[in-house]
């Protein structure tokens, strides 16, 4: 049996950040186990840009985001005994509260290892269509939004051609923008609440931008269609989101993408016997985020669903110095007993919509990501800021010398100021490239700094024709000066 002082469980940013942190504080024998072949989780799929600004400090693809994490892990793991070992293509099966972890790969078989302290960094699921009780048959064409991703992102599948979104949280709108830019139409998303669960900068990129309405208070109430989706039915819903009959409308489309929320991955973690909370999904912790099974941790999205990257790697860091703590004796906790819920940190602004901004959305249409209208004579536009998560709603009173109100901070200014002249937004998609061996894969890549926005199909289409030679880094240049790599 292999004995480790900490083995992390999962090699997302929160696995990655917690190895680190457990290092710089002493620990030097931990075992980093990831089930995929690569490192980085749920970053890989995610080509779009919006990741890091707090931890990196500049705004980062998903992809750049788990190259630039892995780099750190590198950084403190050099020498000729390096304190973190890496275990990837290993699926862990389970866990013991006595701290015997149970793994499998193609090379070492069924194998058992021990270990002083476990941190668990397994992420999150998706909601799939059998946990929203959808009626109606059950044909193809109808797949959560994240896995879509991965065919789209990853694979180079083309899912569908016409799309409607189920779930206005951001993986729906980030996978809506994507299959305009892939080509599909994109009829509606679909939001039961009385507002968007994405964060509001997402409904400006990935909605308005491209003229796709969102219907709110809406449900689907049937799926329609043998071998192929071939339709839903959708229905108004009342305050208690129950369907009201008569409302009902058909909408032909291919494909249904399903963004309806995630569950944190704890099925290892229920078999250790470690107490879920049931308002999280993820395990009760401590302020140290350690679970109710002394030495074993959680962070990430195992512990909580988070919307941002930088708050995982902020909590896995703080969860990797807890575990090289508890091994080496001390305890960082300020609190014996686990608490009774897991620390939060402040994420997405979920802003009310008014009547106004829910007809505005519904509309769709032609692209539009401001809306106008007279404040008194006073023309004014209104729009949200993109350019960070929080999102601001950003008023210009236009004239000679337009004023902007609303931005909390001066890069608001300079943004309602360009979406007013000449809106400009930054380009990720991904390219084929042909390996040494003839096969095609895909990377990441994105545009160097904004062009103006209505460039944009322009340029993707490129991209979209073009095939690349192996290998490639990150950071090529693939057109000079326009676009680069962003992932490998
Ligand atoms: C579509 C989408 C869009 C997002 N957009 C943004 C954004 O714009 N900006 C932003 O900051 N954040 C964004 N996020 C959020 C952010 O990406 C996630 O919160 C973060 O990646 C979660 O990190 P994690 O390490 O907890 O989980 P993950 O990245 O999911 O990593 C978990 C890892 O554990 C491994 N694993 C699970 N079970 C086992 C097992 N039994 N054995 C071995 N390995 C296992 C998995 O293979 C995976 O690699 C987005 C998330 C999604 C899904
Ligand atoms: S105005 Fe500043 S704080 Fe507000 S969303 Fe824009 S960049 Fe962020």
């Amino acid at each position: 049996m292999r004995n480790y002082d900490i083995v992390v469980i999962g090699g997302g940013p929160a696995g990655l950040a917690a190895a680190k942190s457990a290092a710089e504080n002493g620990c030097t024998s931990i075992l980093l186990i990831e089930r995929d072949t690569k490192l980085g989780g749920i970053l890989n799929q995610c080509i779009h840009n919006g990741f890091g600004l707090s931890h990196f400090g500049e705004e980062l693809t998903g992809p750049e985001y788990a190259y630039r994490a892995y780099e750190e892990l590198k950084s403190v793991n050099n020498g000729d005994h390096p304190a973190i070992e890496i275990l990837l293509d290993t699926f862990v099966m389970e866990i013991t509260p006595d701290k015997k972890i149970y793994a499998m790969n193609k090379t070492d078989g069924y194998f058992e290892i021990s270990a002083k302290a476990i941190i668990l960094a397994m992420g999150c699921r998706e909601k799939a269509r059998g946990a929203l009780a959808i009626p109606g048959t059950r044909p193809a064409g109808v797949m959560t939004a994240g896995l879509a991703q991965h065919y789209v992102n990853i694979d180079g599948y083309m899912v569908g051609r016409k799309v409607v979104v189920l779930g206005s949280g951001d993986i729906g709108l980030i996978m809506a923008r994507r299959m305009i830019l892939e080509g599909a139409e994109v009829l509606a998303c679909i939001e039961i609440a009385p507002q968007p669960g994405g964060l509001a900068r997402n409904i400006t990129q990935c909605l308005r931008d491209y003229g796709i309405p969102l219907y709110l208070r809406k449900t689907v109430t049937a799926i329609h269609g043998k071998s192929r989706l071939t339709g839903i039915t959708v229905s108004e819903v009342d305050d208690k989101y129950t369907p009201i009959p008569g409302t009902e409308e058909e909408i032909e489309c291919d494909t249904l993408l399903l963004s309806c929320g995630l569950i944190p991955e704890n099925e290892l973690s229920r078999k250790a016997g470690i107490s879920i909370n049931p308002k999280t999904g993820g395990p009760f912790s401590s302020d140290c985020h350690e679970t109710s099974v002394p030495g074993i941790f959680a962070c990430g999205n195992v512990l909580h669903v988070h919307d941002l990257a930088d708050n995982v790697t902020k909590e896995a860091i703080e969860a990797g110095k807890a575990a090289a703590l508890y091994v080496s004796g001390e305890s960082a906790s300020t609190s014996e007993q686990a608490v009774s819920s897991p620390k939060v940190f402040p994420g997405k602004v979920v802003t009310p919509i008014d009547p106004s901004m829910a007809e505005a959305l519904a509309t769709g249409g032609p692209s539009s990501s401001s809306t106008q209208e007279l404040n008194g004579d006073t023309a004014v536009t209104r729009m949200t800021c993109i350019i960070c998560p929080r999102g601001c709603s950003l008023t210009v009173t236009l004239g000679d010398d337009p004023r902007v109100s609303g931005n909390s901070c001066p890069r608001g200014e300079s943004y309602a100021i360009s979406e007013i002249t000449k809106p400009m937004r930054t380009l990720t998609t991904t390219i084929r490239v042909r390996k040494e061996d003839g096969s095609i894969t895909r990377v990441s890549v994105k545009s160097k700094g904004e062009i103006p926005k209505d460039q944009i199909f322009d340029l993707a289409g490129k991209i979209h024709h073009t095939i690349i030679e192996a290998p490639v880094s990150v950071g090529d240049e693939i057109i000079p000066g326009v676009v680069a790599t962003s992932g490998t």
